[in-house]
């Protein structure tokens, strides 16, 4: 059977919707997700006529305000003296959050007609911005809308590279896992097992560094790449060995939010017997992630680990478990 023959469709040019490094943008974004470069949207095509004189982005003349930087840009005989809904070259989204009665464009941030400041709700994205609270997509790496890290890895350096040593030295090479700093919970979705969710409250909001607590961060930075590395490796979950040690791990389970468990104990505890905490008894997946956690802040020192399990009299299960890790890791190289 031939290909059936179609007409090969041009795609359609939109220049003006790229940004200079060749990223696809959306209409009105100050800045450029993958590369953070300042926008300025003019008014290409001579739509409107007119520009700001302040930001330079376009305007129209009927508006009192730019709807961009906020500034007075009233000109009688021009401006309208009442507020309209969509004049040449805008598209009407909403009316001003404040009653004034004259329609926006989204994401105009201040109302073109009394100047006030505007709130949209961003619900088209995966996430939020750690700096400015507007809508982010997992994979932006610069914030549309502030022009900051919209990962917020900017604001836990110490935590980070902290953790990315103690990968290198315990031999685990980086798998393309991804650190969000997101309000609301930690944690990672099997649908998209690299990316990793840290709760920003234990960032955001704190006045000084030293309120920010690193070694907890540290430990469920870890504690949530052992469900990323394990969402990874999941074909390993399937051999008899993992079984034996960790159990099953598509047994039920609904997403626990690990952001108030308490990542600061750096030693093993000695209850319960079977496993390296307790956190690690609810699940075989917080199981696995618990060991990766010891594991990985030990260096995978195995010889210090099971010397430290022995002190604790735990089960020789647990040893198992690191054991299990340790020649996987192995084998893996
Ligand atoms: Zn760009
Ligand atoms: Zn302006
Ligand atoms: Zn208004
Ligand atoms: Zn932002
Ligand atoms: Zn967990």
């Amino acid at each position: 059977m031939s290909k059936p023959r179609r007409k090969r469709r041009e795609p359609i040019p939109r220049p003006e919707l790229r940004c200079a490094c060749g990223y696809e943008l959306r209409r009105y974004w100050p800045y450029c997700p993958d590369c953070g470069r300042r926008q300025v949207w003019r008014d290409e095509g001579q739509v409107t006529g007119a520009e700001c004189y302040n930001c330079g982005w376009v305007v129209s003349d009927k508006f009192s305000y730019c709807p961009w930087c906020g500034a007075d840009i009233y000109e009688e005989g021009y401006s309208s003296e009442t507020p309209l809904k969509a004049p040449k070259g805008f598209k009407f989204h909403a009316r001003c959050d404040w009653g004034c009665g004259g329609g926006l464009e989204y994401p105009m941030p201040f109302c073109p007609w009394c100047g006030k400041e505007q709130t949209w709700s961003d619900d088209q994205f995966e996430g939020t911005c750690p700096h400015c609270g507007r809508g982010v997509d997992d994979w932006m790496n610069w914030c549309p809308w502030c022009g900051k890290d919209a990962t917020g890895q900017d604001l836990i350096p110490e935590a980070l590279t902290r953790v990315r040593r103690l990968l290198a030295v315990s031999r685990i090479k980086p798998w393309g896992y991804r650190v969000l700093l997101r309000p609301g919970v930690s944690g990672v979705d099997p649908r998209w097992p690299k990316i990793v969710e840290i709760d920003q409250r234990y960032v955001v909001g704190k006045r000084t560094k030293d309120e920010i607590p690193w070694s907890t961060l540290v430990g469920l930075i870890t504690h949530e790449l052992g469900h990323s590395f394990l969402f990874h490796n999941w074909r390993w979950t399937r051999t008899e060995r993992f079984r034996r040690v960790f159990g099953e791990v598509d047994k039920a389970y609904r997403g626990v939010d690990d952001t108030w468990v308490d990542f600061q104990r750096r030693r093993i505890s000695s209850v319960p017997v079977n496993h390296v905490t307790a956190y690690a008894a609810t699940h075989p997946q917080e199981d696995f992630a618990e060991t990766f956690r010891f594991y990985v802040t030990r260096r995978g020192r195995m010889r210090e680990l099971l010397a430290e399990l022995g002190q604790k009299r735990k089960a020789p299960v647990v040893y198992e478990k690191f054991l299990a890790l340790h020649d996987y890791i192995r084998g893996r190289r």
